[in-house]
C-alpha cells in the first residue's frame, strides 16, 4: 500500500492483487461465483460480498433465493440480463429488468424473497453487498431502486461507455443512487478495443475492477502491466487516479470504490453486525418474527 499525504501529486492506484472467485451455491440452490466473501477474499472493507451469476440454463437459478432475512448492511443487485422479481416483509414488491439497479438497504431487518421472473434464457447480473457503521445498522430499511432509463450514460473520448449507478464521474455525471455513509462509486464501463478510462479516485476509499469481458490491461506493482481476464477481480491499492484500457477486443467491467467503516465485523449468514452479541439478537428478533 502507498502512503498518501495531503500534498502529494497524483498517484495512480495499481492493482495490488487478482482474485479469482470460486463457484458457490446459494438460496434454494442458484449457482453462482462468490468473488468477495470467500476466503481468497473475505470482505474488502466497505464490501462484504461480491456475487456473480452467469447461466442460461434454468437448473442453475430457477431456485432463486425463497424468502431469507437481512439485517444491518445492503444489498446491491444489479442485473445485466433476464428479470428477477424481489418480494418483501413490509409488502414492497418490483421486478428488475435489464440494467436495472436495487440498492435495498436492509438496516434493522427485513425479510425478502429474491426469484428469477423467467423460465429459460440467460440470467447475468450481480449482488454486491456494502456494510452499514454501527450507528445505522437499527436504521429502518429503505429502497433506491432505477431502472435502465434512469441510470446516466456518459460517453468519452475513444467511445468510452459510463453508466453511473452511484457516485458521480469528474465529467459531472451523477448516478441515482446516494449514499453519504460509504460514498460508494458503482460504474459499469464499456470500452472498445484500444481505447482507455482514466479517472480521479478518492485517495483512501478501497476500490476493485470487475473483468466482465477481457482483456482488460492495467497497472500492477513495480511499473508492470497486468491483463485481467474475464471473471477476475483486481483489487487497486490507494491512490487517486484509476487507468485501465482495452486491448484488441472490446471490453466491460465494473469499477467499484467506497469509503472504509474500519469498524469490527461480526457475520453470520444473513446478518452483519459488529459483534457476536448482535448477531445473536438478531437470530432471535428473527426468529420471534420481530422483523
Ligand atoms: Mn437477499
Amino acid at each position: 500500500m502507498t502512503e498518501i499525504s495531503d500534498i502529494a501529486p497524483i498517484e495512480p492506484r495499481h492493482i495490488v492483487r487478482v482474485v479469482e472467485g470460486i463457484p458457490a451455491t446459494d438460496g434454494a440452490g442458484v449457482q453462482l461465483t462468490r468473488v468477495i466473501g470467500q476466503p481468497a477474499l473475505p470482505m474488502l472493507d466497505p464490501f462484504l460480498l461480491l456475487d456473480a451469476f452467469r447461466s442460461d440454463r434454468p437448473q442453475d437459478y430457477l431456485a432463486g433465493f425463497p424468502p431469507h432475512p437481512h439485517r444491518g448492511f445492503e444489498t446491491v443487485t444489479y442485473l445485466l440480463s433476464g428479470r428477477m422479481r424481489h418480494r418483501d416483509s413490509t409488502g414492497h414488491e418490483g421486478i428488475i429488468e435489464p440494467g436495472g439497479i436495487q440498492w435495498m438497504t436492509a438496516a434493522r431487518g427485513i425479510v425478502h424473497s429474491e426469484m428469477p421472473e423467467q423460465e429459460n434464457g440467460l440470467l447475468e447480473g450481480f449482488q454486491l453487498w456494502v456494510n452499514l457503521p454501527a450507528a445505522h445498522k437499527m436504521d429502518p430499511p429503505a429502497y433506491q431502486e432505477y431502472s435502465v432509463s434512469r441510470i446516466p450514460l456518459e460517453l468519452r473520448e475513444g467511445g468510452v461507455e459510463v453508466r453511473v449507478i452511484a457516485g458521480s464521474t469528474s465529467l459531472h455525471t451523477v448516478g441515482p443512487v446516494v449514499q453519504p455513509l460509504t460514498l460508494p462509486r458503482y460504474l459499469d464501463l464499456k470500452l472498445p478495443p484500444g481505447s482507455r478510462f482514466r479517472e480521479p479516485s478518492a485517495p483512501q476509499h478501497n476500490a476493485f475492477v470487475y473483468v466482465i469481458n477481457g482483456p482488460l490491461l492495467i497497472a500492477g506493482p513495480a511499473g508492470s502491466e497486468l491483463q485481467l481476464q474475464r471473471d477476475d477481480l483486481g483489487i487497486f491499492s490507494r491512490g487517486d487516479e484509476i487507468s485501465l484500457r482495452a486491448a484488441e477486443r472490446e471490453a466491460r467491467c465494473l469499477v467499484v470504490s467506497g469509503k472504509p467503516l474500519n469498524e469490527p465485523v461480526a457475520r453470520g449468514g444473513p446478518f452483519v453486525m459488529n459483534t457476536r452479541e448482535e448477531l445473536q439478537q438478531a437470530y432471535r428478533d428473527f426468529e420471534q418474527k420481530r422483523f
